[in-house]
């Protein structure tokens, strides 16, 4: 795979400057090697001409020194952001012909800084989901073992980012959907504080949870791609406006890393002396499986000997976390699905008699069943009578747990936990219950519910002969995405585990 000799953005740009390569012929490879590589499932659009027609506009702002350092650079959107020459489907029937007039905000930015868009990239049923299952395209498999999950719901960005297929990718988190996969897949991935990245043109789940992030390799290349599509948007009523326009944002993520950067270096043998990592106890006291255990505590003594050193702190209402999500998602994601009713959007059944017959098979004939159980669920915590038992419940959890970071985050500078508790299963598992497959999200949900950035970056691999990633979260307070990045930026200059390939 081309990608693998330039695997990061700096890499590759010192190639495009030495001409060793052009945009147009990276991104032909690229091209090629997706459909080579057709069998993960990764990609649901693809559209040659736009891809080639950006590609050649990239080598000539290049070649005129208009460019930028994403200039050329070939990069995937999950298949939630809107893009006006791919179709966006949310993987979904709903949606499966929907062609957008206009693109996402963030493609919009990640364009206009040139990177070239590859095509659109597979993901669950409108982001619900942890496997990739309930795409109306079948799941993605991961390049590290084709009978596993790469994770979801942003798995064909941690997949074709994995194989090679692809530089960076967009990926969306309402509850873990870009941690999860990076860590499934041995990539890293951010989610960002809520409210920095504009979630204008991305198709909508739990509104006050959802959030825009990058995936890549390496966690310097996420520091690229979120400078450039994070900040101000005046058509996102929840765009958050403090930290100013888009350029100042961009430049206040940059410069808060170039601060960590720094102020690592000046501590030269042990960079990281003085910064205080935090364990959630309620975290070391669980489910976790033998190999995860192992890989997170060498990262722990890893980043010791680096100079950080541990602290233990407490959440304790950290286990009603996911009931609480299991509320308010389902609740945001009834209201914002109502649109697709077959006549504002989505799919119209072709048998009906009456308006409400049209809508009714509409939405049962467009929906798969992961996205109907939240649409009822949603609705039932909403309706009259129960909206006090369980809706208002909800919040007030979300509220403590909101504070208790506040207090967690008062007695350390970042905290250390686990992405997931277990290894990618096996694809086409038998789930017992849906719920049993919810709960599994309980190391990265709790971020959203307080709105908190966090990052996943690999951290270790599974024993035997086929090896699987292993991914540690870090947790931020709120806009210290900068020294997130530049964390992991330092764990990652004196370990190798993000630039490891599966071989395909
Ligand atoms: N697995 C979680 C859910 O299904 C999170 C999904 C996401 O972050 N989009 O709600």
């Amino acid at each position: 795979m081309l990608l693998n000799t330039f695997p990061t953005i700096e890499s590759l740009n010192e190639a495009f400057d030495n001409k060793k390569i052009s945009a147009l012929e990276l991104t032909q490879s690229c091209l090629a090697a997706i459909q080579t590589h057709q069998q993960l499932n990764a990609w649901v659009d693809i559209n040659e001409d736009a891809s080639l027609a950006q590609a050649k506009a990239a080598d000539a702002q290049r070649a005129n020194h208009t460019h930028t350092p994403l200039t050329g650079v070939p990069i995937g959107h999950k298949d939630v952001f809107v893009t006006r020459h791919w179709r966006t489907t949310a993987a979904s029937k709903m949606l499966q012909n929907y062609q957008s007039p206009f693109d996402a905000t963030v493609v919009e930015r990640l364009q206009n800084a040139g990177s070239i868009t590859l095509g659109k990239l597979n993901c669950d049923e409108f982001a619900m989901g942890s496997d990739s299952q309930t795409s109306v395209f079948g799941p993605t498999l991961n390049p590290w073992d084709l009978t596993r999950t790469p994770g979801g719901s942003s798995s064909g960005s941690a997949a074709a980012i994995a194989a090679g297929l692809a530089l960076a990718a967009t990926g969306s988190d309402t509850g873990g959907s870009i941690r999860q996969p990076a860590a499934f897949c041995g990539i890293s991935g951010i989610k960002p504080t809520y409210g920095t990245v504009s979630r204008y043109g991305m198709v909508a789940y739990g509104s006050s949870l959802d959030q825009a992030g990058p995936m890549a390799r390496h966690a310097r290349d996420l520091l690229y791609l979120l400078e450039t599509m994070g900040g101000f948007d005046e058509r996102d009523p929840t765009s958050l406006t403090h930290c100013g326009d888009q350029t100042n944002d961009g430049a206040r993520i940059r410069s808060q890393f170039e601060h960590w950067h720094q102020q690592f270096q000046t501590q030269d043998d042990r960079p990281l002396k003085g910064l205080r990592i935090g364990i959630i106890k309620e975290f070391l006291e669980n489910d976790l499986q033998p190999e995860v255990v192992k890989s997170l505590d060498e990262a722990l003594q890893t980043l010791e000997k680096l100079g950080a050193e541990r602290v233990e702190v407490s959440l304790p209402l950290i286990d009603m976390a996911t009931a609480a999500y299991y509320v308010i998602s389902p609740a945001e994601a009834s209201s914002n699905l109502s649109r697709f009713d077959g006549v504002r959007f989505g799919h119209r059944t072709e048998h009906y008699q009456d308006l409400h017959e049209m809508t009714a098979r509409s939405r049962s004939e467009g929906f798969g069943p992961e996205v109907k159980r939240r649409i009822l669920a949603g609705t039932y915590v909403l309706s009259e009578g129960h909206y006090e038992t369980f809706f208002l419940q909800a919040q007030r959890v979300r509220a403590m747990i909101l504070e208790q970071y506040q207090a967690a985050l008062a007695q350390c500078d970042v905290i250390f936990a686990p992405v997931s508790a277990g290894l990618p299963q096996a694809l086409n598992q038998t789930v017992e219950a849906p719920t049993d497959q919810w709960r599994a999200d309980r190391y990265t949900l709790s971020v959203n519910l307080a709105g908190l950035p966090a990052l996943s970056a690999p951290c270790g691999q599974s024993s035997g002969d086929k090896p699987l990633p292993i991914g540690m979260q870090l947790i931020g307070n709120y806009f210290q995405e900068g020294q997130l990045l530049a964390i992991a930026d330092c764990f990652q200059t004196h370990t190798d585990w993000h630039q490891r390939t599966p071989e395909l």
